[in-house]
């Protein structure tokens, strides 16, 4: 089977993460896997699944990691492969979702082309994260200690994943403050790199 684009889109809440997947999935024909959102379906259609992880989203914590992993195995395998391959987005937050996702991808041959990380301020992030809240109606973006909790696990559990791509050659900072198309022009041109290295 061809080499896909695989992408992984890192960084803190705030950074920027879905806007600039919106004109990624866009250019580079991918499918979009966000976890965020994937929950947020569930919990606006009253699943088991959406019951479970609102106890933990609300809080800012996140969902078990066999809970996330199970829905990206389901989204992963539901997806036709007509698309160029697939950007996760808020996913993988820890180290045992990035190595399960090492084994899903080699088990259908493919594999993680790199990760792109956005760099912003914590006080930027915490700005934005508020703005956000007073219009996009999500608890989590409401109140600020929920959102010191987001950044504070962020810190903890999710930048170790950084890491773990470094490790394999596969990191990529791009700073994350600017207009929405500098930054979108910043990881365009990561992104060709990686489709030349393929
Ligand atoms: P997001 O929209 O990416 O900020 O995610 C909103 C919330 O969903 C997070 O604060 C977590 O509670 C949960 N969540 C999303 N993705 C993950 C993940 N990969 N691992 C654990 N929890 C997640």
């Amino acid at each position: 089977m061809k080499d896909l684009l695989n992408l992984v889109l890192f960084g803190p809440p705030g950074a920027g993460k879905g806007t600039q997947s919106e004109h990624i999935i866009e250019k580079y024909n991918l499918t979009h896997i966000s976890t965020g959102d994937l929950f947020r379906k569930h919990l606006g259609e009253g699943t088991d699944l959406g019951k479970l992880a609102q106890k933990y989203m609300d809080e800012g914590n996140l969902v078990p990691d066999e809970v996330v992993i199970g829905m990206v195995d389901d989204k992963i395998n539901g997806t036709s492969t007509a698309a160029s391959g697939f950007i996760f987005d808020g996913f993988p937050r820890t180290v045992p979702q990035a190595e399960a996702l090492d084994r899903l991808l080699e088990g259908k041959g493919q594999r993680i082309s790199g990760m792109i990380a956005l760099d912003v301020p914590e006080e930027e992030l915490k700005k934005r994260l508020l703005a956000r809240g007073k219009t996009s109606g999500r608890v989590d973006d409401q109140n600020e200690e929920k959102i010191n909790n987001r950044i504070q696990v962020y810190a903890k559990e999710t930048l170790p994943v950084a890491e773990y791509y470094e490790q394999q050659g596969k990191f990529n900072k791009v700073k994350g403050i600017g207009s929405i198309n500098e930054i979108f022009e910043s990881i365009s041109t990561v992104i060709d790199n990686f489709s030349q290295e393929k």
